[in-house]
């Protein structure tokens, strides 16, 4: 089954499928028009600020990157301007992915898959790509030409030149990927001196070669084939979600149109308004034909709008034969009705409202984060210990996140446990228990303490009793944390 087709089976006899879809090469013709423009002006803030952020400058302190954008592995942190996010707080990154994810739920039952069609890397470097190979082999027809004649000297070239522009490219996108995961004037200098790490050279490596296939070779297959998100996206549509759309009640029946050939004739024999010129597949850059009905790997790109609106211009027509519409838009025209776009519907309002609670509720918490975190872990091995004196310990590893850039000093105390003592170990001066004791932590640092937890025996009512940690900056007592806690003892 080299072309991919279904055998008619004879009487009798199961049909056979391919398994696998033979792979069409897609030629995308260049096309003008609104949508493109879109495209092209919104590709290139995307692009500007992909490779201009990592190199923005932000004073922090003599010991902290000067980066304002930056995945810092070292640290390792996440610094977005005067942002900083620690390990421990990945939850924020996590509220950020999932109100982006709401975002783009909003966005597809607003107006289908715009974000593959506008936004979507890989939509903006297969552009990219394309783009590069219509400087180098021109454009639609002259590449199906040149692709099917013999090689010579001048197509060696011009597909030379076409893979050393891609090449070109990959290699920019891969500095500007790893940019963001380490200082990006020191990256390019020992990349361009051939003295980066290893680790850095092969990540560099990695993502020009990942730019270099997913955009130069695989394309829409990566959109058809390889994205879940087509698959998923008919859970966000409804009737009223805008989608490029055919108008089949305006331009069936089709037929080519003959220059001789009047409109009034061509109705009176029964076409519609498309003459079939096939313009809208040739600039799609998936390759369907929008005119077969609604369909998945559709991107919404708008192109094939375009496309067919400058074809309605030449011939004297209404524009949008494609168009951007709903399906209840198209429903009610056809009984005759007006129809006005709906754009508050209830997913459309569910949507937005969990966009608005969940990220009101991080930059909430954002806002109020403390700048110390405490993390309590209790000794299991054993559980408890019965001193001389008849009291019981427990002991702990204590550690304090100091999220600020100076030295800073804190009160630890216990709440909840009638007479408890601590005593951190390791602490100058604090070896002996008391009710509270002081612990310190570096800037930008995690200090982690023993700590033992004395109460006497009559306090110690039950095997195991609630209490927490709770510490206070020193110099600030509004920057506190608690952690709440158990302390173990014999069973009464
Ligand atoms: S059918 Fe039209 S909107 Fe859909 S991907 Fe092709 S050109 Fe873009
Ligand atoms: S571009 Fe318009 S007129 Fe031409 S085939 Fe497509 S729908 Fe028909």
């Amino acid at each position: 089954m080299p072309d991919g087709s279904i055998v008619q089976p004879e009487a009798g006899q199961t049909a056979k499928i391919p398994l696998f879809e033979t792979h069409r090469k897609v030629h995308p013709k260049a096309v003008k028009g609104l949508y493109r423009r879109l495209k092209t002006i919104t590709f290139s803030v995307l692009l500007a600020l992909f490779f201009i952020a990592p190199w923005i400058r932000w004073e922090r302190g003599p010991d902290a990157p000067a980066q304002a954008v930056l995945f810092d592995m070292t640290t390792p942190r996440f610094f977005l301007f005067w942002i900083e996010i620690w390990p421990q707080e990945i939850y924020y990154l996590t509220g950020i992915l999932i109100v982006a994810a709401l975002g783009l739920f909003l966005a597809t039952a607003l107006a289908g898959r715009v974000w593959c069609g506008f936004t979507c890397p890989h939509t903006v470097w297969t552009d990219l790509f394309v783009w590069i190979e219509r400087v180098f082999e021109g454009d639609r027809a002259e590449r199906i030409r040149m692709d099917k004649q013999p090689w010579t000297a001048r197509k060696i070239l011009r597909k030379t030149g076409k893979h050393a522009g891609w090449i070109g490219l990959s290699l920019v996108t891969g500095f500007g990927f790893l940019a963001y995961f380490t200082d990006a004037p020191t990256l390019l200098g020992d990349l361009l001196t051939f003295n980066a790490s290893y680790e850095a050279a092969s990540f560099f490596a990695i993502f020009a070669g990942m730019t270099y296939i997913m955009a130069g070779w695989t394309r829409e297959q990566m959109c058809m084939y390889m994205c879940p998100w087509p698959r998923i996206q008919s859970a966000m549509l409804d009737e009223h979600s805008l989608v490029v759309t055919y108008q089949a009640a305006r331009g069936d029946n089709r037929g080519p149109k003959r220059k001789s050939q009047s409109w009034d004739e061509r109705r009176t024999q029964g076409f519609g308004d498309c003459i079939d010129c096939g313009q809208c597949v040739q600039v799609c850059p998936i390759g369907i034909d929008v005119r077969t009905g609604e369909q998945a790997d559709c991107i919404n790109c708008g192109l094939c709008v375009d496309a067919c609106d400058s074809i309605m211009i030449q011939q004297g027509l209404p524009t949008r034969l494609i168009a951007f519409d709903s399906l209840a838009a198209q429903e009610t025209r056809a009984t005759g009705k007006s129809y006005e776009w709906r754009l508050v519907r209830p997913r459309v309002i569910v949507y937005a409202l969990l966009m608005l609670v969940i990220g009101g509720a991080m930059a909430w918490s954002f806002a109020l984060r403390p700048s110390l975190n405490i993390t309590v872990l209790r000794d299991r091995a054993p559980l408890f210990v019965t001193l001389s004196d008849g009291t019981i310990r427990n002991a702990y590893t204590f550690k304090v996140a100091n999220k600020t850039r100076q030295n800073r000093a804190y009160t630890l105390s216990v709440a909840g446990l009638a007479g408890a003592d601590i005593k951190v170990i390791g602490e100058a001066g604090d070896e002996t228990a008391a009710h509270t004791a002081t612990i310190s932590a570096s800037p930008d640092s995690v200090a982690t303490y023993r700590v033992y937890v004395t109460a006497p025996r009559a306090a110690v009512t039950a095997a195991s009793l609630p209490m927490s940690f709770e510490l206070v900056d020193t110099a600030n007592s509004s920057a506190r944390d608690s952690h709440a806690s158990v302390f173990m003892g014999p069973a009464n």
